[in-house]
């Protein structure tokens, strides 16, 4: 027996090849799954959707990632931007050590 993977058809009629296009597609399906899987919990879907939107990513040229995001973001994406670690000890703004930052912020 032998598996065949089902390809999901390709959207021809519309602007077709424009990966964003292609993205926007692919995250419905993707957004309609995740929904799907988990009921009311916002949480898990929001882990869902990060999960098939990163895989999505890793396939697009990087110029087009911010791109991609924006329409991730309409589909419940959440990229958690926090703020970027920093060493304890060096500054948030600059990450240069807090003793010889010239941000002005410390004491
Ligand atoms: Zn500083």
């Amino acid at each position: 027996m032998e598996m065949v993977m089902t390809v999901p058809t390709k959207h021809t009629a519309t602007r077709a090849g424009d990966p964003l296009s292609i993205f926007r597609e692919q995250l419905e399906i993707a957004a309609d799954r995740a929904q799907r899987g988990c009921g009311l919990s916002d949480a898990l879907f929001v882990e869902r959707i990060n999960a098939e939107v990163t895989g999505m990513m890793e396939k697009l040229p990087d110029e087009l990632r911010g791109a991609a995001a924006e329409i991730a973001y309409e589909f419940g994406y959440d990229d958690g931007e926090e703020e970027p670690y920093h060493e304890p000890g060096t500054c948030f703004l600059t990450g240069i050590a807090e003793h010889c930052c010239p941000c002005g912020r410390h004491p």
